[in-house]
């Protein structure tokens, strides 16, 4: 095992991490920036670094700074998180290439992963089902793109190879639509994500967000944990999560699951990993692979019991995997629903002073969060200040005590989405399970004020 790991990132999975190494034996070094100096987390740390000023691109996407911290530290390895740096490839090449080990897949999973039409190649090689789409990249012929959307069917995406975040999709209804809408989408991708690559897939109208969870290590071992549920979302963004997903059948899971499985023993894939994919009339098609732990992590952490932060960093230590897939049972049923400092119906982003913090309690409730009374939310990140994990033996007594939880939890001093959070929790449809990608977006339409 490490002696020393360097935790690249901050907020509550920079606390996640830490956690997972105090309970490893394993010293963490804490990197910061100015506006996070002062956080109790990086107080916490056996060791702190600071990497720079406020503005990630000095600090937490700062390779130079992040990689002298290590060497100054002495840590043997560089955990990521998410966001920032965690699926850049030249990252984990650089991190390697200094003598560290990145705490992730190699940074060649991470650019085949990366370029979501390499991607999908793998995919369709490994048995993994697809949306149905171009084979590639699109080509500049006008006649040929429309003879390929013609055989996939309208409604058709538009997707930028690169692309990520929700960004670099664009919608095709019709033909008349279809070679301008290419252009518009390869000319934004161009800039947006330096690679003018775009391909098509046919347009699923009322699909479900199904992800599945992975876990490998290098000695081409592999299991799967279950799927999470992450169809509420506001403009691709996930709000909360569940798992397992109501209403699929099991079988149809274990399927793709072992599919996903074989994938990453082909790929020599090592790590933690997500599958995306959407489901729709019984049928599962991937989207893309996250080469990195997620936000809704714990949602299946509390079903399989399975720490997936300690067994990255395990793996990456070069451990075997501590179990079989036949060792891996789920239990119960979790929900996370995300903290997020914003106007809780307009969204707004709401930094600032927290006057009062109080965490709610209980049997099944998890609270993952750096905040505290009188913490001051920086402007400069991302809006999430934590995630409210609940388990129960059924979704029932999860979303009850996800209720309780939520009514027990106080944030003052800046808005919350708390407030949406608790309408959700007792949203007919939200409750009877099974919703798909455009329900929240649309209960909002309703229910605007
Ligand atoms: P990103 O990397 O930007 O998150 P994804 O490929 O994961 O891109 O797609 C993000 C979201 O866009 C999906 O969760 C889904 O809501 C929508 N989407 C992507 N592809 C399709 C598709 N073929 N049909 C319908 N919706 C899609």
């Amino acid at each position: 095992m490490f002696k020393k790991i360097l935790i690249a990132n901050r907020g509550e999975i920079a606390l996640r991490i830490q956690r997972a190494c105090r309970e490893l034996g394993v010293r963490a070094v804490m990197v910061y920036s100015e506006a996070d100096r002062d956080a109790k987390y990086v107080r916490l740390a056996e060791e702190a670094v600071c990497i720079g000023p406020a503005a990630s691109n000095l600090s937490y996407l700062n390779m130079p700074a992040i990689i002298s911290a290590a060497e100054v530290t002495d840590a043997e390895a560089i955990h990521p998180g998410y966001g920032f740096l965690s699926e850049n490839a030249d990252f984990a090449e650089r991190v390697e290439k200094s003598g560290f080990r990145f705490i992730g897949p190699s940074p060649e999973s991470i650019r085949i992963m990366g370029d979501k039409v390499s991607a999908k190649q793998a995919m369709i090689r490994a048995g993994v089902p697809c949306v149905p789409g171009s084979e590639g990249e699109l080509p500049d012929d006008p006649v040929q793109i429309r003879r390929i959307a013609k055989s996939v069917g309208y409604p058709v995406i538009i997707k930028a190879a690169g692309g990520g975040g929700g960004r670099g999709m664009r919608v095709v209804h019709t033909e008349a639509a279809l070679v301008n809408a290419v252009a518009m989408t390869k000319a934004e991708a161009g800039a947006a994500f330096g690679n003018p690559a775009v391909y098509m897939e046919k347009f699923l109208q009322n699909p479900r967000h199904i992800e599945i969870q992975i876990l490998a290590d290098s000695f081409k071992n592999a299991v799967y944990l279950g799927e999470r549920d992450c169809s509420m979302q506001r403009r691709h963004q996930k709000i909360l999560e569940e798992a397992p997903a109501p209403g699929i059948n099991r079988k149809l899971i274990e399927r793709i699951g072992e599919r996903c499985v074989t994938a990453c023993k082909k790929m020599g894939y090592r790590g933690a990993g997500t599958f995306e994919f959407l489901y729709e009339a019984g049928e599962f098609y991937f989207i893309e692979m996250n080469t990195r732990v997620q936000v809704e992590h714990p949602v299946t952490e509390m079903i399989t019991g399975i720490d997936i932060v300690k067994t990255q960093i395990m793996v990456a230590a070069g451990e075997k995997l501590p179990f079989t897939q036949r060792q891996i049972t789920i239990t119960g049923h979790a929900i996370e629903c995300r903290i997020n400092a914003e106007d809780p119906f307009k969204f707004t982003p709401s930094p600032g002073r927290i006057t009062t913090w109080h965490a709610p309690g209980g049997p099944g409730v998890r609270v993952d969060s750096h905040i505290y009374s009188n913490y001051f939310v920086p402007p400069y990140y991302d809006s999430m200040i934590g995630k409210l994990i609940v388990h129960g033996d059924t979704r029932e007594q999860a979303l009850a005590r996800m209720r309780t939880a939520l009514l027990e939890t106080a944030v003052e001093g800046i808005s919350t989405n708390i407030p949406l959070h608790r309408e959700l929790m007792v949203d007919s449809k939200f409750m009877a399970g099974g919703t798909n990608i455009h329900y929240l977006e649309h209960w909002l339409e309703q229910h605007k004020r």
